[in-house]
């Protein structure tokens, strides 16, 4: 089973920002009622442009149970996140879960 039903991590760690075209008023997938503008060209998820990070869009507690809401709608930063990958991995090490696989991050 994926980890990502029980971490959250990268929800509470990067910004998250993508291409307005991306948004479902711009006929892409991602709710624009949970965006906020970047500038023109760039909107970001609400939330994850704060301190501390948290996705305006993700349900549950970190490192417990983590339910994406827009799952299926997600912007692209975040289908394109592996699990296990680097940038996951920073992720979870940041918030003190155990790496997946081998970690030879900082
Ligand atoms: S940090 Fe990794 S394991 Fe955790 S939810 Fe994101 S992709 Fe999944
Ligand atoms: S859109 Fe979903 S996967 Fe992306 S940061 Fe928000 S809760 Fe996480």
């Amino acid at each position: 089973m994926s980890e990502c039903v029980r971490c959250g991590a990268c929800c509470h760690s990067y910004r998250v920002e993508f291409s307005v075209y991306e948004l479902d008023s711009m006929g892409g997938t991602v709710p624009e009622a949970l965006t906020e503008t970047v500038n023109g060209a760039t909107c970001r998820m609400r939330g994850t442009g704060e301190v501390p990070i948290r996705c305006v869009a993700l349900e549950g507690q970190l490192g417990e149970l983590a339910l994406c809401r827009i799952y299926e709608q997600r912007p692209r930063p975040c289908a394109e996140l592996q699990e296990g990958s680097y940038g996951c991995n920073k992720a979870r090490v940041r918030h003190g879960l155990p790496p997946i696989g081998e970690w030879l991050g900082a």
